[in-house]
């Protein structure tokens, strides 16, 4: 963009903090009382469950996907934000979701080597109800930073009542089956994106699908986990 399309587009839609939602300088993502307190995953960090080994209380606990990797805490501001995505999927908050989603991709995996980046779908149902899908609107601008082309390769077909009202052992009951695969599927190396990562099921079940028409790795990528303390409280599940 040339810099006077920037500076006024900047006067009528002035970039606001993701955290704040305060005014800040047109090159910045966070205003600087929210820069030294946004919970960033601080690493090194567990592959199976994408939160700080010191954190991690997964206990190595297998899933369909190879890694996980998560931006963010989920705790304080970071769930502000996740709340304000499922109203909303603001252009300039996802951008700047996206860009602390492919920063820690890019210092845990080998995101070069990526063929197409995918999302959790919702049932058609569901999504025209709401007009978007939030971890659709993560995945274009992830896809966007990598240079990967962003695909929808499943689809939900049955709608599950809401994660967050189960108990964390139904939870992977309640997503089983209910995914399926847009073919072909001729991509081997795929990137999952969802907002957040809790018991990981939703997540599991998808790259299990993907895994199962021939995807050979399935690295799971959302901007938050929650760390063990906090499963308790989480408002949704991935
Ligand atoms: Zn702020
Ligand atoms: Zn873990």
């Amino acid at each position: 963009m040339r810099p006077w399309v920037k500076r006024l587009l900047y006067a009528f839609f002035p970039r606001r903090c993701l955290y704040c939602d305060r005014v800040i300088a047109p090159d910045e993502s966070l205003c600087e009382d929210c820069a030294p307190t946004v919970p960033r995953m601080e690493e090194p960090c567990c592959k199976h469950c994408g939160c700080t080994k010191s954190l991690c209380r997964c206990k190595k606990h297998r899933h369909a996907f190879d890694t996980a990797v998560a931006a963010m805490r989920y705790e304080g501001p970071v769930k502000q934000v996740l709340l304000r995505l499922k109203q909303e999927c603001d252009d300039d908050v996802t951008a700047t979701m996206a860009e602390e989603m492919v920063s820690a991709l890019r210092r845990r995996t080998d995101a070069a080597a990526l063929e197409a980046v995918t999302f959790v779908p919702m049932t058609a149902r569901d999504e025209r109800r709401r007009e978007f899908n939030q971890s659709e609107c993560l995945a274009r601008e992830v896809g966007a930073l990598l240079g990967v082309p962003v695909k929808p390769l499943l689809r939900k077909i049955y709608p599950t009542a809401p994660q967050k009202g189960l108990p964390m052992m139904e939870r992977s009951g309640n997503v089983l089956g209910v995914f399926d695969v847009n073919l072909p599927l001729t991509e081997k190396k795929i990137l999952l994106v969802d907002d957040l990562f809790t018991t990981g099921a939703t997540l599991h079940e998808c790259a299990k699908m993907l895994k199962l028409y021939g995807a050979e790795t399935v690295t799971a990528l959302t901007f938050a986990a929650t760390v063990p303390s906090e499963k308790q409280d989480a408002e949704s599940d991935s």
